[in-house]
């Protein structure tokens, strides 16, 4: 009876696809070429590079309506837009570098803090600089507004888990052993090689999709149970070594 129970609650849940959101059967999808992977990641790279020049642009509005005009709210939509573009500017460029990572360069990770700092810092000195003859409260909801657009761009732009080369060869090296599907779940920052992984246990849909396209959604932490994160070489023959022997063990 117990047992029944158990697979009932694996039964219920979805795993999807991470290309469509369609219901998959467990079957690895296609595999992006090395040389297929460098050109997306071109692509986002220089679409990334067309926003900040747009973010820049805003900012310039920014100011210049903020000089110009004597109502606020010009200035205040060309700094949302400014944040807007930056953080869209920043997703683009660190999917793009776990796709092709960057050799442990720290700036081409962080570009996008230096972007946004670009995006942001002009603003917020000539907001200063010409703030003298604006009346005190238009000046407080300009600088509030700006100041908390900039913070959440900082935030949204720091690359917080860069990804090497060599994360992604042994990731890629790992799936071709599991049979070349990884797992997900929605917010998690991890990637599994076993549907059926204890900590997927709880998740009432999970994805299913190439490695790659795990790190390009930023599933670049390996589960430390199925996916070999620590010690990845005896966690994965203890896997490996289990899953031949005592395919079963919720048997009692
Ligand atoms: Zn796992």
């Amino acid at each position: 009876m117990a047992e029944k129970k158990k697979s009932k609650a694996r039964e219920d849940r979805v795993i999807l696809s991470a290309k469509d959101g369609s219901i998959v059967d467990r079957d690895p999808g296609d595999k992006r070429p090395p040389s297929q992977r460098k050109s997306d990641a071109g692509k986002k790279r220089i679409f990334a590079f067309v926003l900040w020049a747009l973010a820049i642009v805003a900012e310039i509005v920014a100011i210049w309506t903020f000089n110009n005009f004597s109502v606020l709210w010009p200035s205040l939509a060309a700094i949302i837009a400014d944040a807007v573009l930056c953080i869209i500017a920043a997703q683009f460029w660190k999917q793009a570098n776990r796709l092709d990572p960057p050799k442990g360069k720290f700036l081409k990770n962080q570009l996008g803090v230096i972007m946004a700092l670009i995006a942001f810092l002009p603003l917020g000195y000539f907001l200063l600089k010409n703030s003298k003859d604006m009346p005190a409260g238009a000046k407080k909801i300009i600088a509030v507004v700006a100041a908390l657009a900039f913070v959440l761009t900082m935030g949204m732009s720091i690359e917080y888990n860069p990804v090497s080369q060599a994360d992604l060869d042994q990731a890629e090296r790992m799936a071709i052993e599991y049979g070349g599907a990884a797992y997900w779940g929605k917010y998690s920052k991890s990637y599994h090689f076993d549907p059926d992984c204890r900590t997927l246990q709880n998740s009432s849909q999970i994805y299913e999709g190439t490695i790659e396209e795990a790190f390009e959604l930023g599933k670049t932490d390996p589960c430390d149970f199925c996916a070999g994160g620590g010690e990845s070489k005896s966690i994965l023959e203890n896997v490996l070594g289990d899953d031949a022997e005592n395919p079963d063990t919720e048997e009692e």
